[in-house]
């Protein structure tokens, strides 16, 4: 794409009134704009990322044979009167309708995926189903400064699945543990995994997966000598403690942003919701259910986190809006433009996603702005290019420069 083409701007500034590092960045770089606190709308450069993260969690969801369907936000009061999540759950928007009705917005599905797993699995020959949704979510949430990370509308990633027994069950969950672990390392990250206990509506073992950031909202205990780590919240740990699983280090505490959890929630939502099926002998029973939640905007907001420097972001290059950021030094010049454009061409005809800088400003302010937008590759071309002293390619964590000839910049 064109920069010229690119409806949005940079700008030195973010609203005043905003805090939080990932969302100056990305609202200053052109990737959201912010309606209100907890709110943004992601722009032609967020959108592009946002749905680098959300194929990735495609594609770990679809390798574990989950089915992704898209499901309703605007929810009928109903079932949620029926699980008590009306009353009890204080971070759910209702909404009063003019046909006298109450609605509530999804602020997750359990309410609405029961019922649909009802109607398609009536036996056991029906089961194990996962089914999952990529999408938005509603939460009241009373705290909203840690810009994209958390949004009162914001994008989950969130999976169901229904068993015919506890240790089918168990099978399930361990291997969305470790594609969950595939995901936010494909990311650039490195999450922890915690027990916790199940929250507000579970007795039974949950686990969250954490990444290390002063961002964050939680605070950890965590082993560096093995993988132990538990939220402090429900910790029967502390600070300095040996570690209770390798002994053979202390407890360390750290900030950390919670990217996912997932949750063993039993028969709760399938009693609730009337969810039976048929089992071998006929009998009518509850399936054994899972929820698996990822937030995907929030995942954006650690990445920015977790990279930016005092230049503006640093994308890993799995989530980057284009593959490289192209940039002709030299606006006026005649013979730099053409070869510019030329490469921009070639470059696009091999199907490789290129932001091309074509703008008649200075190459200084060029530069800036790239950093700020943070695309991993900078491939700059300026007189010298054209005298044949190679193309120069920019890696934007490192600011390492690189030389190559044309062709092999088209052939990587
Ligand atoms: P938190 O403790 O941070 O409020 P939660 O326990 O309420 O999270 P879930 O209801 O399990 O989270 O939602 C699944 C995932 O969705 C979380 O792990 C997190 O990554 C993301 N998430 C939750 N609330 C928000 C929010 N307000 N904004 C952005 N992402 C969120
Ligand atoms: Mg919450």
């Amino acid at each position: 794409m064109r920069q010229t083409a690119l409806f949005t701007k940079t700008r030195r500034e973010a609203p005043a009134d905003e805090v939080a590092k990932n969302a100056q960045l990305l609202i200053r770089a052109g990737y959201v704009h912010k309606e209100m606190a907890g709110v943004y709308s992601y722009l032609s450069l967020g959108l592009r990322t946002l749905r680098k993260i959300e194929d990735i969690v495609r594609e770990e969801m679809d390798a574990l044979g989950g089915q992704e369907i898209r499901m309703a936000t605007l929810h009928p009061s109903e079932p949620w009167r029926q699980t008590g999540a009306w009353e009890q759950v204080d971070v759910l928007f209702k909404i009063d309708s003019r046909t006298e009705k109450e609605y509530a917005l999804g602020q997750s599905e359990e309410e609405i995926v029961t019922p649909i797993a009802s109607e398609y699995a009536p036996s056991y020959k029906d089961l194990p189903v996962a089914i999952y949704q990529i999408g938005q979510k509603y939460r009241d949430e009373l705290r909203a400064k840690s810009g994209i990370m958390r949004g009162r509308e914001f994008g989950m990633k969130d999976m169901y699945s229904f068993h015919t027994t506890q240790e089918d069950f168990d099978r399930f969950y361990e291997i969305v543990k470790q594609a969950y672990l595939r995901i936010y390392s494909r990311c650039g990250l490195v999450a922890k995994v915690t027990e916790a206990s199940g929250g507000s509506f579970s007795q039974k073992i949950s686990y969250e997966f954490m990444v290390l950031t002063d961002a964050g909202e939680d605070t950890i205990l965590y082993c560096e000598a093995c993988d132990y780590c538990v939220n402090l919240e429900v910790a029967k740990v502390k600070e300095g403690d040996e570690c209770p699983k390798c002994r053979k280090s202390t407890l360390k505490t750290g900030i950390a942003s919670e990217v996912g959890n997932v949750f063993d929630l039993g028969d709760r939502y399938p009693r609730a919701l009337g969810f039976m099926y048929k089992d071998e002998e006929g009998r009518a029973q509850y399936p054994i259910m899972g929820c698996y939640g990822l937030g995907t905007t929030r995942l954006m907001g650690v990445i920015v986190q977790a990279f930016a420097d005092d230049k503006g972001i640093v994308w890993p290059e799995s989530v980057a809006p284009f593959q490289y950021h192209l940039v002709s030094a030299a606006p006026n010049d005649p013979e730099v433009v053409r070869y510019a454009d030329a490469l921009y061409d070639d470059l696009t005809k091999k199907g490789r996603a290129v932001l091309y800088d074509d703008r008649d400003v200075r190459a200084g302010e060029k530069f800036a702005d790239s950093d700020l937008i943070g695309i991993s590759h900078r491939i700059v071309i300026g007189k010298d290019a054209i005298g044949g002293k190679g193309i120069e390619v920019v890696a934007r964590s490192t600011g390492t420069v690189s030389r190559m000839t044309r062709e092999d910049l088209l052939a990587t």
